[in-house]
């Protein structure tokens, strides 16, 4: 075997790689809804990586969205459940704040997965 054959079936197995993370990310949540007392406050996407701050009456939740997952990193809420819930990553998982009425629901812009596992 010649040494360009070796690098090319290195450089295809590298594609194939990354592709089956990506497909595998899709797997996952691709938004994260934020809903306040029941109404959606906020759309969140989940492969952008950020902070995102929310403001109620009842109190404040901080969200960190991290490589497809998100998660709570900080909160004034009077249990930390929510905190303590940590990062969720797949379709419909959501972390809910009861004492703010606050919660993050992971959602699937791909109807036909939704289907398939619900
Ligand atoms: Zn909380």
């Amino acid at each position: 075997m010649k040494k360009t054959d070796l690098i090319l079936i290195f450089v295809v197995l590298v594609i194939f790689v990354s592709l089956a993370i990506l497909f595998n990310h899709k797997k996952g949540g691709d938004v994260a809804t934020v809903t306040h007392n029941g109404t959606i406050v906020d759309t969140i996407d989940l492969s952008k990586d950020g902070n995102y701050r929310y403001e109620f009456e009842e109190g404040y939740n901080i969200v960190l969205v991290d490589d497809g997952k998100v998660r709570v990193i900080e909160s004034n809420c009077t249990n930390q459940n929510c905190v303590n819930q940590g990062f969720v990553e797949n379709t419909n998982d959501a972390i809910i704040c009861l004492p703010h009425k606050f919660c993050v629901t992971v959602k699937s812009n791909d109807v036909t997965y939704d289907a398939v596992t619900n």
